[in-house]
Order: C-alpha cells, then structure tokens, then sequence
C-alpha cells in the first residue's frame, strides 16, 4: 500500500488537511490549504507535483507559498483553476492517468462540492477532497454545488472500494470505506 501521510493544518480555527503520497520516486503534495511549512515540512524526497482535489480557499490558500518553495507543476481540474484565478497549472480531466513519482494516479471528475472537483485514486485507496467527509459529504449549499451531482459522483468513486480502500477526505481522520458505507448516511445504497 502506498502511504499517504495526513498533514493536519488549523485555518482560521478549523481543521484542514493536506496529503504527502511518498511514492518511490519522489513525493507529492495533495492540497495546501494553510501552514506551508508544515506542508514543506512533511516531504521526505524531491517533490514533483502538487494535486488539487478543489478550489475553495481551505484548499489552495497556501499554494502560491507551496508552489514558490517547491517549483513543481500544479494540477487542477480547469473549472475550479479558472473560477479560483489560478494561473499556470496543468489541467485535470475524468479518466487521466498520471504517471508521477513512480506512481500510477488515476482521475476522476466528481463534482458537487464544487464543479471542478476531483477524487485521486491511488491503488485502492482514494484522495476524495471534500466529496466524502466522516459520516457526512460535502457542503452542497455552496455557490456552483449541487446535492444531485455529489450523489452521482459518490456513485462514481464506490465502485473501486475494495475491504481495504482509505478515503483520504479534506477534514478529519483517514476513512475505512467499509464503514463509512456502513454509517454514513449520506452514502447511497444500492450499488455494493
Ligand atoms: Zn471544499
Ligand atoms: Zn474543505
């Protein structure tokens, strides 16, 4: 199993994280939403990337610290890039593999919390950004969000679960997918 790192990051008062993935050869950066030097801190090898689940401000809020420091290419899904001012970045699509560090990523698109958002799956496990939090999803009472898209980006993601996939969420602990579908009620059934 790959390991993934959860960088636990306070911003205005509220808990945050980031992801380091320690690939074989080299680290990436999953989301910088606030203390980039704890970001910074939290590599082990020579970074090569840093991926962007989504645009909102807990996020990307220290993406320019991270970017100036690291000098690696950003990849984001264009919808949110573009919504968020984000110049100079590498576009996201549903479906891309990214060959990175001496990994294999897969992208998908799963919009709902925002329309640019996107889930990183790493062998079994998955970089969900705000689609799927503990017990509950993602806020979809924000401007460009939508309870219907989440749902069906839900449906997108679950298929891959296997009994030992993590979801790697924005806020809190690292998820076991067999029991968020268990307990989370947010979750829709039906498709395991
Ligand atoms: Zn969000
Ligand atoms: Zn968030």
């Amino acid at each position: 199993m790959t390991e993934i790192e959860q960088v636990q990051l306070t911003m205005g008062g509220f808990e945050v994280n980031s992801y380091v993935i320690h690939g074989p050869e080299g680290d990436i950066i999953v989301d910088a939403g606030a203390e980039p030097q704890k970001i910074l801190g939290a590599l082990q090898a020579p970074t090569v990337a840093i991926l962007i689940t989504h645009n909102h401000g807990d996020h990307i809020g220290a993406l320019g610290d991270v970017r100036r420091e690291t000098n690696v290419p950003v990849y984001m899904h264009p919808v949110d890039a573009d919504a968020a001012g984000v110049r100079d970045y590498e576009p996201l699509g549903d479906g891309d593999e990214l060959a990175l560090a001496g990994l294999n990523l897969s992208v998908l698109h799963t919009p709902g919390h925002s329309p640019g958002s996107v889930t990183f799956v790493v062998g079994e496990d998955q970089v969900v950004g705000d689609l799927i939090l503990p017990g509950s999803v993602g806020r979809t009472d924000l401007s460009g969000a939508s309870w219907e898209e989440i749902e069906v980006s839900i449906r997108k993601v679950m298929p891959l679960w296997t009994d030992s996939t993590r979801l790697f969420a924005g806020h809190g602990p690292v998820l076991d997918a067999m029991q968020e579908l268990e307990n989370n009620p947010y979750i829709p059934l039906g498709i395991l």
